[in-house]
């Protein structure tokens, strides 16, 4: 990728939402802002995933499988203790989470009584992309199971088909980007997410970015927020 700013952060950013309709880029886009500002990712989505050999990733699944919302309390049940970790200090990237009016009030809570949030409150990035994209890429998203890199069949595919480039593991699709699936949540999020960016929108450094521009333009469009949004930024 082309680093459009070429010096790294030297400062916390403090915690970054990335709000958009499941497709709309908000994976790629964390990684990116990993690699540039050295600040965790925590999907609320993999840390699911990562559980699901336990009895209660196992009651996750039951959710995720149909396309619908974790319960409120149990997401943010699961998500406050990582939230709390050292390598969060610096700030983090919430990829994921809020995805409801409720959950991101927890939120906003949670970061004022932990102090973990600038005068501004949290930047949160809002993802827009067209529907008649988002089918598209979604039923062509294609993951690393051993890297966790995101490739598209359409818009970003692998340099050998069905291959990481990284590590040559064979790529796989995630079960909820199933077509059935899909529709069920993306009808989720329009009754449940739409709400919240509204809601998100007056308590934070709020920046809405068209997301279906080349993935480096993307990428500059982020930063540029991401920057604007810092403590002591005009
Ligand atoms: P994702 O990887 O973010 O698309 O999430 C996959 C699935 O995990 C979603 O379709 C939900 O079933 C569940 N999930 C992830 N994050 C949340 C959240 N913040 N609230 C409720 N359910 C969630």
């Amino acid at each position: 990728m082309s680093e459009p700013f070429a010096a790294p952060a030297a400062r916390s950013l403090g915690p970054v939402i990335l709000l958009g309709v499941p497709g709309a880029g908000k994976g790629t886009q964390a990684q990116r802002i990993v690699a540039h500002y050295g600040i965790p990712q925590i999907s609320t989505g993999d840390i699911f995933r990562a559980a699901a050999d336990t009895p209660q990733g196992r009651e996750l699944a039951q959710y995720m499988e149909r396309g619908e919302l974790v319960p409120d309390r149990l997401v943010c049940a699961i998500l406050a203790p990582r939230l709390q970790q050292p390598d969060c200090r610096q700030g983090f990237i919430l990829d994921g989470f809020p995805r409801t009016v409720p959950q991101a009030d927890w939120l906003l809570t949670f970061l004022a009584e932990h102090r973990m949030s600038g005068a501004r409150g949290p930047i949160v990035v809002y993802l827009t992309v067209g529907y008649n994209d988002l089918y598209r890429r979604l039923a062509g998203r294609r993951t690393c199971p051993k890297c966790g890199r995101i490739y598209n069949d359409f818009s970003q595919p692998p340099q050998r088909p069905g291959l990481c480039d990284l590590d040559g593991a064979e790529l796989v699709q995630r079960r909820d980007d199933d077509p059935a699936v899909i529709r069920e949540r993306l009808i989720s999020y329009e009754e449940r997410t739409l709400p919240l960016i509204e809601h998100l929108r007056r308590r934070s450094c709020f920046h809405q970015i068209y997301g279906a521009d080349p993935v480096a333009r993307v990428t500059e469009n982020v930063f540029w927020a991401l920057e604007s949004c810092r403590d002591g930024a005009a």
